[in-house]
């Protein structure tokens, strides 16, 4: 049977979980004894057996080891702020294709354009399930909106705009962090595209139909990161 996989930093001989994981735990049924996986977040996990179960869930770890699922560059994602729920379906879908960090952006076009505090903290905790639940040790970050002006100059970076025609394979050489961006509904405006480029993005193709805002870094990271079985 696969162990369980709870969430504690940092990895120490004996660790305290915390209410969260703890309720997790008990809903599981787990008993005194049993194996859980405890991973830190950072890149390293542990195997340990739960020492007691009440008030909180304590466990004495193993020996720590490295865990390394991640691509062989940091992948972030620049993704403009949509409406209702979709960027809560985008998180969990690049934590699962390897992101270290998700960008949101405010855009001209832009579907909503600011994020509340509850709302961020949701897509944080999206992210750390979603880790645990892909087998990853690694959380990527969710960070507060930034204005498209606003982000640093990358080595390399891809924006998907639907009037390229560079395939997103030949634009990227996995020799420095990576660098990804696609837009709102209503897509990037002429000079967005212009800054990104300033920047170092290079614009891509992600085929001849138009995807969907929340549809379209799934595909981008589905093309980058999983094709190349990563
Ligand atoms: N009319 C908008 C435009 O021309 O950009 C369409 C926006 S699309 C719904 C939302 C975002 O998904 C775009 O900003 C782009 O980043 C990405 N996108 C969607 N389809 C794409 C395609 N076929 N090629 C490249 N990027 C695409």
């Amino acid at each position: 049977m696969r162990k369980h996989r709870v969430h504690h930093a940092p990895l120490e001989p004996v660790i305290t979980l915390s209410q969260l994981e703890s309720e997790h735990l008990r809903v599981l049924r787990v008993n005194i004894g049993d194996a859980v996986n405890v991973f830190d977040g950072a890149g390293l996990e542990a195997t340990g057996a739960i020492a007691s179960l009440e008030p909180l869930v304590t466990l004495r770890l193993g020996e720590v080891r490295s865990v390394n699922l991640e691509p062989p560059r940091a992948v972030t994602l620049c993704i403009a702020l949509l409406k209702g729920d979709k960027l809560a379906d985008v998180v969990r879908g690049a934590t699962e294709l390897g992101v270290s960090s998700v960008q949101l952006l405010i855009t001209d076009h832009a579907d909503a354009r600011e994020i509340g505090m509850q709302k961020l903290e949701r897509l944080r905790r999206i992210a750390s399930e979603a880790a645990k639940q892909c087998g990853r040790s690694v959380i990527p970050s969710v960070l507060e909106p930034l204005r498209i002006r606003d982000l640093e100059a990358v080595q390399c970076g891809v924006v998907a705009h639907p009037r390229s025609s560079l395939l997103v394979r030949d634009a990227v050489t996995w020799d420095a962090p990576v660098a990804v961006a696609t837009g709102p509904e209503g897509g990037f405006s002429n000079p967005e595209i212009a800054t990104l480029e300033r920047l170092g993005f290079k614009t891509v193709t992600l085929g001849v139909r138009i995807l969907r805002a929340e549809t379209a870094p799934i595909a981008l990271l589905g093309a980058l990161i999983a094709g190349e079985g990563f």
